[in-house]
């Protein structure tokens, strides 16, 4: 089974194998934590991301998929970039789209349990909380019961970790799951 844990820090600090970034569907770089995964992984980062847009994904990547490039500079060897979804209240898929962002990137990372280098853990950051809009209390709510459900069923990765950017977001997690580090 997987295991999850949950911490807090900078996401492109991780030492896991991949971590995940909350990108847009430009792929082409942004603010928040896809500004930092950017700047501390280097231009190879998007240079691969040019590549996907000018081959498979000539108009972007659509919320909720996912796609696996380098992690460049970075210690993790790869980057998961998914979109999650703009909160536009609750009633526009918003959960749906979350749900899928954070079990597609988790299907790409076990599809490379045996890749070399292989995936065998993965940090996720708290996709949508910060320019999305997406409610804090729902959105750990979503993205946890969407991890626990992968580690009831699922080997690969082996670890699994949220990585939240405050005490504070960490006190709130705890709060709505139950969970502590
Ligand atoms: P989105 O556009 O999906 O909302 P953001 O990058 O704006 O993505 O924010 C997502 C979450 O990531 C926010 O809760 C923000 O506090 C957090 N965050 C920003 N930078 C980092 C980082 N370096 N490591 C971990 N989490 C981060």
């Amino acid at each position: 089974m997987s295991t999850f844990s949950v911490t807090v820090g900078d996401i492109t600090q991780e030492r896991v194998s991949a971590i995940v970034n909350a990108a847009n569907s430009t792929l082409l770089g942004g603010g928040g934590v896809d500004g930092a995964i950017h700047r501390a992984g280097g231009p190879a980062i998007l240079a691969e991301c040019r590549k996907l847009r000018e081959t498979t994904l000539p108009g972007g990547l659509p919320p909720g998929e996912a796609v696996v490039t380098t992690g460049g500079n970075l210690y993790a060897h790869y980057v998961i970039h998914t979109v999650g979804p703009i909160w536009h209240g609750g009633n526009g898929g918003e959960e749906e789209t979350l749900v899928a962002a954070v079990a597609n990137s988790l299907t790409l990372a076990a599809a490379r349990a045996e890749a070399d280098p292989p995936i065998s853990s993965i940090a996720f950051p708290a996709i949508s909380t910060g320019v999305y809009g997406y409610p804090k209390e729902a959105a750990y709510r979503v993205i946890y019961r969407t991890i626990r459900a992968w580690c009831d069923q699922r080997r690969d990765p082996a670890e699994i970790r949220l990585v939240l950017f405050s005490d504070e977001d960490l006190a709130l997690f705890t709060d709505v799951t139950g969970v502590s580090p």
